[in-house]
């Protein structure tokens, strides 16, 4: 028992583990698995086959480097996700009160309060003027 133990932590040494998007992969690897319940496809039970496969091959890595910069792009990517959604979601509770609009010279997305009419707005981050019409 002693020299089983030995040889799994021994096996485990240096191996990259669990991270980020290996809970993303989990998510979605359950996702898949319950629809090839319902939809029994060849192309669905192979996808979740191969997407277990990178799973494993994630986690026992050596290769530490090159999978904490794969976690990195996912990360990247997740975090601008989100924060789009979170604009939204504050666009939306702040209809009746305030308006958002980009800023033509640097693109920047600015809240402004909801006023009547056309108005000269100077943008925050780049400080140039710019014309604004709320209807
Ligand atoms: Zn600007």
């Amino acid at each position: 028992m002693r020299k089983f133990l030995f040889k799994i932590v021994n096996f485990l040494q240096g191996r990259y583990g669990i991270d980020e998007l290996y809970k993303f992969l989990f998510i979605v690897f359950w996702i898949i698995a319950i629809l090839s319940i319902i939809i029994r496809n060849p192309i669905i039970y192979l996808l979740e086959i191969l997407i277990c496969a990178y799973m494993m091959f994630r986690a026992f890595s050596r290769n530490i480097y090159k999978r904490q910069n794969e976690n990195a792009k996912y990360l990247k990517i997740r975090d601008k996700i989100l924060g789009k959604l979170k604009l939204q979601k504050r666009k939306w509770a702040d209809r009746k009160t305030h308006i958002y609009r980009k800023c033509p010279n640097c693109k920047a997305e600015i809240r402004l309060p909801k006023k009547k009419g056309k108005h000269i707005c100077t943008c925050p981050s780049c400080k140039k003027d710019f014309k604004v019409r709320c209807r």
